[in-house]
């Protein structure tokens, strides 16, 4: 009879996986830690790690408590071969209670296994990638329940990303470097930009990543520095990475995840530092010692075919550029703070770091692969201006630029007279911010209609508006943010800590779980199949999850867990057809089924709903009422696809009408659907947060809303001027309206 566990602390938390890389002085010792702990948590007598390499579809054994280290690096199975091998081949988890006297157990001399009999191997992955496979073994028979097996699977899930950056910093090669450019300096006064993120800021320019660690490259220290000076600039940076971390953490723990994990893991990689120091050995400055490895390793890294991989360069250049720091003290990290930054491209990692580090303002290059920057940058509170002018970058740096985000400007070396006009206009906006107007906990028209006002947010950090403008739930919580802001896929476990931690905040009240909802311009950095010619075309939203269902899985499973005492909804975007909805739901019950059938806490029987945003879904609502327990509309797609006008493309935004009388009569016809068969409807997209679009909604019947909180007074003071009966009839003569310009007129002369 196999013996209970205690599993009520079995889950690492962030400061516990940060504490690995304390005291760990090379990777083999990190990857030799994670298995020691792993078999302490389990109590099991064995723990293994073993990496796979795809070139030879080999599973090298990496490090092992209770087995005999001298077979580190020795034991190599190929992919399906013995339990372990079939475990990452068939990407599932393989049990034994007897597993030596399995068919399929590949014995090995001197290993010293004989005499373990329970056995477990889990594949480790992250995202659609092998990194390896973890083994857990125990001396008696039988001793594994399914609840362990789960709890290892989780754990192991939990440590992929740091285990897969190991790999990669393990197995690098070592060729030359890269040169340098130079620039000049330009003459402009004002460039005009997009508007990534509202806001005002004053500031010097500095440059992101690639300038600042070629500056700091060119430093030295002015004394001849020591190998003890070198030993102590990489203890300083460890505990500069690791304040970093935390501090993010603190700020952003939706997003944080192991933000610096690459880095401090760069520190911890004996042949990164060692090559460092066999330099400064041999009579090299530290600092050119640092300078010319930094470059060796960025240059390998730029080498890379894989877009994720080369990435990697710019956090070799960021400790290069810390390290020097800390032994020449002249280059300052500290320069992001109180400055604005100009990025040809920036990783939304980037924008997190930038703003632990008090950034002031964004003027990002590039539009492309950009929005989910702004979008962050928005609930980061940075202002940030995209602006196609590679002029920017020869500007020198500690030049005084002004930010005028919120009509996408900006002054390079404004006049003192340009800056007091910002600076006035700011202090109103502040102020008018302190007289916010107080909100009422329930809101009704003035005949007594209920409505119910709830929050979309974004990150975590948005329920404390969200609360602070009594929003009665969350409407819309769009679950992609913690995707985009990380390097790979958030594993199930880190999916769960943050869904949990939005749960327990929200203190009973509904939250709706937007299933992911990338493609589009909300792109994934390190999917690298993303370059479609007509993203919004594309594999976006329900139909990437239905096309890659492990991930799919692993979300749904991290709400349905986290929601297990809690009011959750559960809503899919895009759905074209019934099927497709069927299809996904589908997928929900059999998550239900398996998290029962292993036991593990969940909610099994969330509330299931779609967006409605395409014409398709408008055509099929009825059908699709007779499926969905609710129906929350966007209307920023509803309207893309509806008159076929790219929401993002400046050049046809003058198209992009909420107003249109094709999108109305879609709303009312979405509105009739949810009334006649009694589903629930709110619209979530920005009309709703538009105070003169709520008569027409009030008069079809909407009486629901998710807004972006800040939004929440004015929408709530339109309302409780409203008469429901007014609204109905101002509605049908809007409908009635076949041109553009006869509802615009309408709206606009409105007295109800
Ligand atoms: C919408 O399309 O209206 C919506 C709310 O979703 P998103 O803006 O995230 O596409
Ligand atoms: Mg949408």
């Amino acid at each position: 009879m196999p013996m209970k566990r205690d599993h009520s602390k079995l889950l690492c938390d962030l400061s516990e996986l940060t504490a690995l890389f304390t005291d760990t002085t090379n990777l083999d010792g990190l990857l030799q830690k994670i298995v020691d702990m792993i078999a302490l948590h389990m109590d099991a007598d064995v723990c293994s790690v073993y990496l796979y390499y795809e070139d030879s579809q080999e599973l090298v054994l990496k490090a092992t408590h209770g087995l005999n280290p001298e077979s580190i690096n020795k034991v190599r199975l190929k992919l399906g071969e013995g339990l372990t091998g079939v475990a990452l081949k068939e990407l599932r988890p393989v049990s034994d209670g007897d597993a030596v006297n399995h068919p399929g157990f590949r014995h090995f001399d001197g290993i010293g296994e004989e005499k373990f009999a329970s056995f477990v191997a889990v594949p480790i992955m992250r995202g659609q990638t092998r990194v390896g496979a973890m083994t857990l073994q125990s001396i008696q028979k039988d001793v594994f329940t399914p609840d362990d097996v789960n709890v290892f699977r989780a754990i192991t899930s939990q440590m992929a990303t740091t285990i897969e950056m190991t790999k990669l910093l393990m197995s690098l090669e070592r060729p030359a470097a890269a040169p340098v450019a130079h620039k000049s300096v330009p003459e402009f006064k004002m460039v005009k930009g997009r508007i990534g993120a509202e806001g005002f800021a004053l500031g010097p320019l500095s440059f992101v990543t690639r300038t600042a660690w070629e500056e700091c490259a060119v430093r030295s220290a002015g004394r001849p520095l020591t190998l003890a000076d070198f030993h102590q600039a990489v203890l300083a940076t460890e505990k500069e990475l690791k304040d970093m971390q935390q501090a993010i953490e603190e700020k952003l723990f939706d997003v944080a995840s192991l933000i610096f994990s690459a880095q401090i893991l760069m520190l911890k990689d004996q042949a990164m530092l060692g090559a460092m120091e066999e330099r400064i050995r041999k009579g090299v400055a530290p600092e050119q010692a640092v300078t010319e490895v930094v470059r060796e390793y960025a240059g390998r890294f730029d080498r890379m075919t894989n877009q994720f991989l080369r990435e990697k360069k710019y956090d070799v250049m960021d400790v290069g550029s810390r390290l020097l720091n800390n032994l020449v003290g002249v280059c300052d990290r500290g320069s992001y703070a109180k400055s604005i930054v100009v990025a040809r491209e920036l990783l939304p990692s980037d924008a997190l770091k930038l703003s632990t580090q008090g950034v002031l303002g964004l003027v990002l290059l590039s539009g492309g692969v950009t929005s989910h920057v702004a979008v962050l940058a928005r609930s980061l509170n940075i202002p940030l201006v995209i602006a196609d002018e590679d002029r920017m970058l020869d500007l020198i740096p500690g030049t005084r630029l002004l930010l005028d985000a919120s009509l996408g400007n900006i002054y390079i070396d404004p006049s003192e007279d340009t800056v007091r006009k910002f600076q006035e206009k700011e202090a109103l906006k502040v102020n008018a911010l302190k007289v916010a107007p107080s909100l009422k906990d329930e809101t009704r028209t003035q005949d007594g209609v209920r409505i119910k006002l709830l929050a979309n947010i974004n990150l975590i950090g948005d329920v404390a508006v969200a609360r602070q403008y009594k929003a009665e739930g969350i409407g819309l919580y769009r679950t992609e943010f913690p995707f985009m802001v990380r390097s790979d896929f958030p594993t199930e476990e880190e999916q769960y800590v943050i869904y949990r931690r939005l749960v327990e905040s929200m203190k009973g009240a509904v939250i709706t779980f937007r299933t992911l909802d990338i493609g589009g311009d909300k792109v994934l950095s390190y999917y690298d199949d993303h370059k479609e010619a007509n993203p919004f075309l594309g594999l976006r939203s329900i139909r990437f999850s239905l096309k890659h269902r492990e991930i799919f899985v692993q979300q749904v499973r991290a709400i349905l867990r986290a929601g297990h005492d809690a009011p959750v909804r559960i809503m899919f975007p895009m759905i074209a057809s019934v099927d497709e909805f069927t299809a996904a739901r589908g997928l929900v019950d059999a998550c239900i089924m398996d998290l029962k059938a292993e036991g593990i806490a969940h909610q099994s029987k969330p509330v299931i709903g779609i967006m409605v945003e395409l014409p398709s879904a408008v055509e099929m609502i009825d059908d699709l009422a007779q499926e969905a327990a609710f129906f929350s509309v966007g209307t920023n797609d509803l309207i893309q696809y509806t008159l076929a006008v790219d929401r993002t493309n400046e050049k046809v935004a003058d198209m992009y009408l909420p107003y249109h009388p094709a999108v109305l009569r879609s709303l009312k016809r979405i509105a009739d659907a949810a009334l006649k068969y009694g589903r629930e409807i709110s619209v979530c997209g920005d009309m709703a947060h538009e105070a003169r679009y709520m008569p027409f909604f009030v008069g079809i019947g909407i009486h629901a809303f998710s807004l972006d909180a800040r939004y929440l007074p004015r929408v709530q003071e339109r309302l409780l001027s409203l008469d429901s009966g007014k609204a109905k009839i101002f509605s049908e003569g809007l409908l009635r309206e076949s041109r553009v310009d006869a509802v615009l007129k309408k709206l606009e002369t409105l007295a109800l």
